[in-house]
């Protein structure tokens, strides 16, 4: 008797770096989440606190939620730009006995899901997004700006098998609030910083201006635009190939988008601008896994002191 199993499509196609992902990474069932080695995590943090160490003396720093505001992010826009990437919290209301109704669903053939209620959260996309309203609560923002160290779980829904790619992972930035010259200038400043965290922990790269994966075909403009504005940099590393770099940083200027959704102005009444620099944690985990090996103990000595490991 042979038994078939019905296999998706995409579980037949190997990729070269499949044997480090079952070393780092425990699967789910589900792909681009998994649960992490305890040598995985060890680097993360190592990696959070070579970070900090970079850290801009005036920056204030927030810890947000793996969740954010539905109202907020519809609000700035997120549906225009990536509709295909959002998730969102969806849980069940009503009586008891109308929960438990849905809850049973699955064991009488039906499914729990059909009654699903969109809650006042998503999942936050990207760690920076919460620290606008923040800012702009406080009223007229200081001449001097501001600067914010942000980190956040974050989700996007682009599953995949890749070990570079995730449905789920750590996003820490720093966030910049001024005047256009503020906001260049920190960027500017902070392409070198990075360039030299990366020559720190011997990940060799490239920097590239890049755009955001906009949807649809308003989408393809608005990413060509961004590009010929060169708004998006970043830094990528040979993760998978050469010839496709992963991006494990990016380095933002938003011009006046974040300042006019919530308002954003200083003394003068000028609408303000802002800037991120975000480091993708876990690509930059699995990006040193990639080019030094599985296991921690045979890194460079001096990847490891950079890192404290
Ligand atoms: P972005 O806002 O797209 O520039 O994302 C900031 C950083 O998050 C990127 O430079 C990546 O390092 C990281 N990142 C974005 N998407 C993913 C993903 N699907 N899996 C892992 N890291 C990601
Ligand atoms: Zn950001």
């Amino acid at each position: 008797m042979t038994i078939t199993t019905k296999i998706p499509h995409h579980q037949f196609e190997p990729d070269h770096l499949d044997d480090l992902a079952r070393q780092l990474f425990k699967p789910s069932g589900v792909d681009g989440v998994y649960g992490r080695t305890g040598e995985y995590e060890s680097v993360i943090e190592a990696l959070a606190a070579l970070i900090t160490r970079h850290r801009p003396a005036e920056a204030e720093i927030f810890r947000f939620a793996p969740v954010m505001s539905r109202a907020s992010l519809e609000k700035q826009g997120y549906l225009q730009s990536f509709p295909n990437l959002v998730g969102a919290v969806c849980c069940l209301e009503g009586s008891e006995r109308e929960i438990a109704t849905s809850a049973n669903k699955n064991d009488n053939g039906g499914s729990w899901t059909e009654d699903l209620v969109p809650s006042d959260l998503v999942l936050a996309p990207a760690a920076c997004y919460p620290i606008y309203p923040i800012a702009a609560e406080r009223g007229v923002v200081p001449d001097q700006g501001y600067v914010f160290d942000v980190a956040a779980d974050c989700f996007r829904h682009e599953p995949s098998r890749h070990v570079d790619r995730f449905q789920t992972f750590r996003m820490r930035e720093y966030v910049r609030i001024g005047t256009p010259e503020q906001i260049q200038a920190f960027r500017d400043s902070w392409v070198p910083r990075a360039e030299g965290i990366a020559d720190l922990i011997g990940l060799p790269y490239t920097v590239d201006v890049a755009n955001d994966p906009f949807f649809g075909r308003v989408g393809t403009m608005m990413a060509s635009q961004q590009r010929a504005d060169a708004l998006k940099f970043e830094l990528l590393v040979p993760v998978r190939s050469k010839e496709s770099p992963t991006a494990c940083m990016s380095f933002n200027y938003h011009k006046e988008h974040f300042g006019e959704v919530w308002s954003l102005h200083n003394a003068r009444g000028e609408v303000l601008h802002t800037g991120c620099v975000a480091f993708g944690m876990d690509r930059l985990a699995v990006a040193l896994f990639v080019i030094h090996g599985a296991r921690v103990a045979e890194w460079p000595a001096t990847v490891r002191e950079a890192l404290k490991l």
